[in-house]
């Protein structure tokens, strides 16, 4: 998607924080983080949010779970714990319109 900012994240047409990269994903640095440890896991596939899954999206969405469990091993958060969050729509606050995990973790957590 031309106008997406994670597709071109993806695509290296903007630079980001990336820590992890596969065929499947991407994931990097929140730009804004609302917590100390703040990532994205998005994945390569151009799906506008968790409501546009589809049943062949199932491998997908299990892969980006598990990056996320990788990147809170590799932050140091797996033990102490940490959020994963989807926000679906406008009203949950979703901004882009490129599905994406949020791996909030490193402090307290306000509870959600
Ligand atoms: P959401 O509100 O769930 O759609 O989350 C979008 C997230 O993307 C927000 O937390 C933003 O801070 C983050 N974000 C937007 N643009 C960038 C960017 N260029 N690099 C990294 N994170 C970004």
């Amino acid at each position: 998607m031309a106008d997406c900012i994670f597709c071109k994240i993806i695509n290296k047409e903007i630079p980001a924080d990336i820590v992890y990269e596969d065929e499947e994903g991407i994931a990097f640095r929140d730009i804004e983080p609302k917590a100390r440890v703040h990532f994205l896991i998005v994945p390569k596939k151009h799906v506008l949010s968790a409501d546009r899954l589809e049943a062949c999206d199932k491998e997908l969405i299990g892969s980006l779970v598990l990056v996320a469990q990788r990147i809170a091993k590799e932050q140091g958060v797996s033990e102490t714990g940490y959020r994963l969050i989807f926000n679906v729509g406008r009203d949950a606050g979703q901004t882009v319109d490129h599905l994406h995990l949020h791996l909030l973790g490193g402090e307290k957590l306000p509870f959600a």
